[in-house]
């Protein structure tokens, strides 16, 4: 595929000899890692095979949980925050550590050729949580065998990533007062990115994701007499076009927030003025300080336009997921431990994204690290979450290799 040079260099080193000196700066790609390459492969064409959405995960999790138990995962838990699956790999008294992978699939239905193929209509890992699932396992199996670390490592398979906060479900579930650690990591494959390449910063990388309905009522009557109406129409217009001024003159520029009216519903017949119209759209930010600045302008707006053109405005504001925001010393580590894996020149700084991940919630608790790891430059427009996404096999062994070096990083013997 189209690896970078540096990324093929790392690929093919001595391996043995980094294996032998962990917490180094180099310690490319874990040459017995990459002898379980075709495993990894099979694991995840199999659970690419039968995706599942969120918290009906349930096929996916039992495979995960006896791969975990012949690997000799010390103990194995199911049914964590409903369909989620916790591995403990124990090696003496020591800090412990969560390695992160969700397994949910989407609601899309597939259409790629190949035989391993969807064999579920409208349901496909087309966000390749699939390959997520097998670099953790071959990650898990590699420590099962080596116990290169001193400490526990946590192995968290998540439910429900996508929009359903399974990651909240499981921390709600007692994940952390159950499976104690210091520090938790995990990663995204990410498209149009070079394939093997990571990256990764500290503080924000993803935002909050909110969202919002605003019921406007009026009072309607005949389009022809609009004296005789409250009109919620030129009403709503007002209050789509004031809180455009959040983002551009109340949020800081250095802490930015998005604010998109996306939704305006109302009326049924160009001669009628109707009672009500309704509003609906998103907010994404970065800091709880921004997210709480535009919900009470919001409001105060909202107010402000209902009194001028005597209307009633409702909101209903969602919190979606927090802000996903790294924690500087793990942040620090996780490109540390990247650099060795995929070669200096392989990782860049992230900048922050208005995507949301429920990581986030593992991070509000927790310090730790969220990664990206390219999953190759050319997409031919298949990003994540098209019927055509794919994700790309090669960089099964550079994703569980940094995992495993992580781990023992952070439990160097
Ligand atoms: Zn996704
Ligand atoms: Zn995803």
């Amino acid at each position: 595929m189209d690896l970078p040079t540096a990324m093929g260099k790392a690929n093919v080193g001595e391996a043995t000899g980094a294996e032998a000196s962990h917490g180094a700066f180099f310690m490319p790609t874990v040459e017995s890692i990459t002898a379980l390459h075709s495993d990894m492969i099979a694991w995840r064409r199999e659970i690419h095979r039968h995706p599942e959405l969120a918290f009906a995960e349930h096929r996916t999790a039992s495979l995960v949980a006896a791969w975990l138990r012949e690997f000799g995962v010390d103990e194995v838990v199911e049914g964590i925050g409903r369909t989620g699956v916790v591995g403990v790999l124990r090696c003496g008294a020591g800090a412990a550590v969560g390695l992160r992978a969700d397994m949910d699939a989407l609601p899309i239905q597939e259409m790629n050729e190949c035989d391993f193929r969807s064999r579920h209509a409208n349901v496909m890992h087309a966000c390749g949580h699939d390959g997520h699932i097998a670099m953790l396992l071959g990650a898990a199996r590699y420590l099962a065998e080596s116990r290169s670390f001193r400490g526990t490592v946590v192995l968290i398979f998540q439910p429900a990533e996508e929009g359903q906060a399974g990651a909240k479900a499981m921390i709600d579930d007692g994940l952390f007062e159950r499976f104690p650690v210091e520090a938790i990591y995990g990663l995204h494959n990410m498209p149009g990115m070079a394939a093997g390449t990571f990256a990764v910063s500290a503080g924000a990388i993803m935002a909050a994701a909110d969202s919002f309905t605003i019921l406007v009522r009026g009072h309607g009557g005949h389009a022809a007499a609009p004296h005789q109406t409250r009109d919620p129409v030129v009403a709503g217009a007002a209050a789509v076009m004031a809180l455009q001024t959040i983002v551009s003159r109340n949020a800081p520029p250095s802490d930015t927030a998005v604010l998109s009216v996306t939704e305006f519903h109302g009326g049924e017949a160009f001669n009628v003025v109707p009672d009500t119209v309704q509003l609906g759209g998103t907010v994404r930010y970065f800091s709880r300080k921004s997210g709480d600045l535009v919900r009470q302008r919001m409001a105060a707006i909202l107010d402000g336009i209902a009194a001028a053109y005597n209307v009633t405005m409702t909101l209903d504001y969602r919190e979606g997921y927090p802000p996903t925001v790294n924690s500087a010393p793990e942040a620090d580590l996780a490109r540390r431990v990247a650099a060795g894996v995929a070669g200096i020149d392989c990782v860049m700084a992230q900048e922050p994204r208005m995507y949301s991940e429920d990581f986030a919630y593992f991070l509000r608790r927790k310090p730790g690290a969220y990664l990206f790891l390219g999953n190759g430059i050319s997409t031919d427009g298949h990003g994540l979450h098209s019927p055509r996404y794919n994700f790309n096999e090669e960089i099964l062994p550079i994703g569980a290799s940094f995992l495993v070096r992580v781990a023992e990083t952070a439990l160097a013997r």
